[in-house]
């Protein structure tokens, strides 16, 4: 087996040589954005998707990318194929670059591109079969105004609180509520409850991440009959639905059993999350304009 090749600016490196500065301020303070990719058999799942939303993030904090979506698109397909990676995990970061101790990003002339092309860690079967418990926690989903949860940046210390808060009341993750007490997502995951015909996420207004897999399971959900609503709802909500399940791009679609004690439905996984699960598992290898990588 070949040693895994990182793209650095403009370069491929060892894991051991790709390292950055200590100035920059990606790593003082959190000045970047980022992105989490599956490829699934050869098929980078809506790549596009995610290089926009990585774009317009950058756009938001005044980050200049030096490249156009075309060419980073072939920089991943690259990384992807140099690593032989059939299906993984492909993270992409672009942080401010290297400056001096002052917040001023314009010491930073030139940012630093990461491409790193993994297997990834996948969620234990378990977890799919029996659903996971949850919580809800005191740290509140950032306000939109404050600092935009659109905004996928380096900045995670909202999402790191919350997961820091779940571990502590012994469960793997968490549900956030917003300022105003209505829910937003997970640590890093965003949240659908179904109710009768109706299957429900928090508007992005709320404070939830417009997520790549959120967009396919609300497309999924309206191919499968639901009424598929982006509304406001409360924990309460959230206790009485027939069934509830976290969506992310590593977790994919994973049922929550229990809420704050709150057994949902049955306790297991339900049927309608478990069918959204088998659509969107064919869907990530079947999906729009593949981007097929070499075989390995
Ligand atoms: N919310 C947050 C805060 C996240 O970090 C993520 C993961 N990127 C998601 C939701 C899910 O988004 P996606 O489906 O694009 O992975």
């Amino acid at each position: 087996m070949t040693a895994q090749q990182i793209y650095l600016n403009g370069e491929f490196v060892q894991k051991h040589e790709a390292k950055v500065s200590v100035y920059d301020h990606g790593y003082l303070y959190g000045d970047g954005v980022f992105e989490g990719i599956r490829v699934y058999e050869g098929n980078v799942f809506r790549l596009r998707e995610h290089l926009v939303r990585l774009y317009e993030s950058a756009k938001s904090i005044l980050l200049t990318i030096p490249y156009s979506i075309e060419e980073l698109t072939e920089i991943i397909v690259e990384t992807v194929n140099r690593n032989h990676l059939h299906s993984g995990y492909i993270r992409l970061v672009v942080s401010r670059g290297e400056g001096n101790l002052g917040l001023d990003p314009a010491s930073c002339p030139k940012p630093n591109i990461v491409v790193i092309a993994e297997q990834l860690a996948l969620f234990p079967d378990e977890l799919y079969k029996n659903g996971i418990d949850i919580v809800t926690v005191p740290t509140r989903r950032n306000r939109s105004d404050v600092l935009n949860p659109q905004i996928k940046s380096l900045n995670y210390l909202n999402n790191i609180l919350v997961k820091i808060e779940a571990k502590l009341a012994g469960v793997q993750e968490a549900l956030m509520l917003n300022d105003q007490g209505y829910v937003a997502e997970g640590s890093g995951d965003n949240v659908f409850i179904i109710k009768g015909n109706k299957l429900v996420t928090p508007p992005s207004s709320a404070g939830a991440l417009e997520g790549i897999t959120r967009n396919a399971i609300m497309e999924l959900g309206e191919t499968l009959g639901f009424i598929v609503e982006e509304k406001l709802f409360t924990r309460h909500d959230v206790y009485v639905a027939d069934e509830v399940f976290l969506t992310g791009t590593a977790a994919e679609v994973i049922a929550v059993s229990k809420v704050d004690g709150r057994v949902i439905g049955t306790g297991k996984p339900g049927e309608h999350t478990n069918r959204l699960l088998k659509a969107f598992r064919q869907l990530v290898v079947e999906d729009g304009e593949k981007i097929y990588v070499k075989q390995g």
